[in-house]
């Protein structure tokens, strides 16, 4: 180990404007009531700003900082930042450092370069930033710049959200509101407040940089357009949580002190399923510091990689043949005195409480299961989803053998008693009795009852978590809302919460499964349950404005009518600027890389066999070798010069929707036979000519 590294303990959330840093900073009445106005969900008065601002600065130039920037995520998913200095002149020709409440908490950077959806027209540049003061400032360190980063949300001229954060925070609004009202109705005046919570498992890929660099496709679109399986894949299983290597080992201790640093408790590491693949998991938090702490993770992933001469992919599906990467959103809710609301304690079935919720979850799931698709629907996860790897595109939920026992004892009228597991023996004198589980594990579902949390795998690698979180926790606050209209009016709650759960076990059986939900059978029953089973994002996309889901986000007041479409156009678009950019990038390689190299050496067969004639031998086997070689490259010519009118067609389109499915009806198809041409030549053609990096070493050199 490092002689300098200081113990973990100093460095965690060492560059983050926490509470302790508050409590030691502000004079006591501010901290207080900085405190309450954050407990209360108030804005901060100006005054208070002055003083916390204030305080904030100092601590950050003691710190090396000498800019600060409002951080945001727009509607790109991806975020971004603009950084002002501390410093202002002053008359005499020098300068002080200054930072004023106005500063941290409200920025107005030109966002006329987002995306608006239609939200605005180019020229209407003005948008607001305000700190999201839930989610501490942080100072973070970029080669020898250091900037006080302000989490903040973003929004137009005329308070349209544009971005991920802001339906987020309306969405816990709106679950804390729904919430509070059904725990008062069940008898808990204590709790003050709801939070969801997130706990996301990221997956990655690392690449040898030298190799990333051969690799235009990985360089500008995150995933491998050509490439011929590797003769050995991830059949061996050794990979999974097998032994760290040296190298990775030391990349991931790197990541672990940058981002403990920034106050991102990374807990768990992991060899994943797929050769050169990862998992990074940190301690859950509440629901929206957990996605700035997951948007920090990934792009520490990233920055530390090329440290090391790594490059760290986040893609749902970097390479075929082998597993894809998620994120898999552990997601619960918890009261401010520290009730987890899905903790079912030893005997679920009389405790009502998490019955409620838990019921309350799986009505929402099964209600607006499009919504979620949705949520999850990008290009990326396209590749992924439903590829015997990845749950497929139809949501169920798992809740496993003692709350599927619960569950159904509901819909007879009420829960009497919980299965219990008892101890795991193994039959070995030495090892102890294991207290056993009341569900074994499902890796293949959707949407799985983990314990005390619900585990939502379908959200891709490289999504934000925002969407599928603010999705969740407004259907769920939908369903929580309904209850909390008929129990307030209920004389006998005892009785009207049974015939509630009741109602909910026998309307929404059908969402529930605990089978393998990768194989063929599930997808015949699923169709028969009436689940609905929307395989394309292009489709998926296209079911956000049905009316009850722009109701629910209305009645929440998530977003507007014209805020979702708006976002539906974004993704509509941004699907179809990813397949055009992985077509332009397709055509280049195969035209400019794959077909070079095939006619060079088609070139030298010719020559041998001219050769081979001329000094009165057989050429049989270099000609059949050119023979094969020609017809690739005849195949290929013909399929690069449909690619293109592919492109040209698709684009010809007078909306983003129409647009949208023609990029997947005629350029996938169209770039997966220029691939598998070359694919086949990659097979053929002398590997010193081939011009980018095979999957084997990709995935297999460390
Ligand atoms: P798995 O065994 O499914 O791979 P991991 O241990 O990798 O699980 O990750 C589980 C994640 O769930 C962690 O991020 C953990 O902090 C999170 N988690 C645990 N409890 C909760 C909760 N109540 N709410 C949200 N997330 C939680
Ligand atoms: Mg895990």
């Amino acid at each position: 180990m490092n002689e300098n590294f200081e113990s973990v303990t100093a460095i965690i959330g060492k560059n983050v404007f926490n509470d302790s840093v508050m409590r030691e900073r502000l004079p006591k009445n501010v901290y207080k009531e900085f405190k309450k106005t954050i407990a209360e969900g108030r804005f901060l008065d100006a005054a208070l700003a002055d003083t916390v601002a204030n305080a904030m600065k100092d601590w950050a130039i003691e710190n090396n900082a000498t800019h600060f920037c409002h951080w945001f995520q727009p509607m790109t998913g991806f975020t971004a930042e603009k950084h002002d200095s501390f410093i202002s002149p002053t008359p005499e020709g020098r300068g002080i450092m200054e930072f004023s409440g106005k500063e941290l908490t409200q920025g107005e950077p030109d966002a006329s370069s987002f995306p608006s959806g239609g939200l605005r027209a180019t020229f209407e540049a003005r948008g607001y930033t305000t700190w999201d003061c839930t989610s501490p400032a942080f100072i973070k360190e970029t080669g020898k710049n250091v900037t006080l980063y302000i989490p903040c949300a973003f929004c137009s001229y005329n308070a349209e959200a544009l971005d991920k954060k802001t339906p987020l925070l309306r969405s816990m609004d709106a679950l804390n509101t729904q919430a509070i009202r059904v725990l008062k109705i069940l008898g808990n005046n204590n709790s003050k407040k709801v939070l969801a919570t997130l706990g996301p498992e990221q997956e990655y890929f690392l690449v040898e940089r030298k190799f990333f660099e051969k690799r235009l496709d990985l360089m500008l679109t995150g995933r491998s357009l050509f490439g011929a399986p590797a003769p050995r894949g991830q059949e061996m299983s050794d990979h999974y949580f097998g032994p760290l290597h040296e190298r990775v080992a030391t990349f991931m201790h790197d990541v672990n002190v940058e981002l403990w640093k920034l106050g991102v408790s990374a807990k768990t590491q992991h060899n994943e399923v797929s050769p050169a693949q990862y998992e990074l998991a940190p301690v859950f938090a509440t629901v929206n510091v957990a996605t700035d702490h997951n948007q920090l993770v990934m792009e520490t992933l990233q920055k530390v990689g090329l440290r090391h001469n790594l490059v760290c992919l986040i893609h749902e599906k970097p390479f075929v043949g082998v597993n894809g990467s998620g994120k898999h959103n552990n997601w619960s809710m918890v009261t401010d005195d520290g009730i987890n609301l899905l903790e079912p304690g030893s005997t679920p079935h009389d405790n009502m409480v998490f019955l409620v919720m838990l019921c309350a979850v799986v009505r929402a799931v099964d209600k607006y299961s499009k919504l979620l698709r949705a949520s999850v629907a990008t290009a990326g996860n396209d590749y992924r989803l439903g590829a015997n790897e990845a749950p497929p595109a139809i949501v169920s939920i798992f809740l496993g053998d003692q709350l599927t026992d619960i569950f159904e004892q509901l819909a007879a009228g009420g829960a009497k008693s919980s299965k219990t597991s008892g101890q795991l023996k193994l039959g070995v004198s030495t090892l102890p009795p294991l207290p056993k589980d009341c569900t074994d594990r499902n890796r293949t579902s959707p949407f799985a009852f983990t314990g005390n949390k619900f585990e939502f795998r379908m959200v891709g690698s490289s999504q934000s978590t925002a969407g599928p979180m603010f999705v969740l926790n407004t259907i769920v606050a939908d369903v929580l809302k309904e209850m909390a209209d008929e129990l307030e009016k209920s004389s006998n709650v005892e009785t009207d919460v049974q015939k509630i759960l009741q109602r909910i076990a026998n309307e929404h059986r059908r969402i529930i499964f605990n089978g393998d939900n990768y194989g063929e059978e599930w997808t015949k029953e699923a169709a028969k349950r009436g689940l609905p089973n929307i395989k394309s994002t292009v489709e998926s996309l296209n079911t956000i404005m049905d009316a009850e889901h722009v109701e629910v986000f209305e009645k929440h007041k998530v977003l507007s009518k014209a805020e979702l479409k708006a976002r539906t156009e974004i993704l509509l678009d941004a699907y179809s600027m990813i397949i055009n950019i992985e077509a332009k990038t397709s055509l280049n390689i195969a035209q400019r890389q794959i077909l070079p190299a095939a006619i060079e050496y088609s070139g030298i067969l010719a020559r041998a066999v001219k050769n081979i004639n001329k000094a009165d031998a057989n050429p049989a086997g270099q000609k059949k070798e050119l023979d094969k070689v020609c017809k690739l490259i005849d195949a290929l010519n013909n399929n690069i010069e449909e690619l293109k009118k592919a492109i040209a067609d698709a684009n010809n389109a007078d909306n983003s929707s129409k647009r949208a499915e023609n990029c997947r009806s005629i350029i996938l198809s169209a770039m997966n036979k220029v691939r598998q041409v070359a694919d086949e030549l990659e097979m053929v053609v002398d590997a010193k000519l081939w011009p980018l990096p095979s999957y084997a070493e990709m995935l297999f050199i460390k």
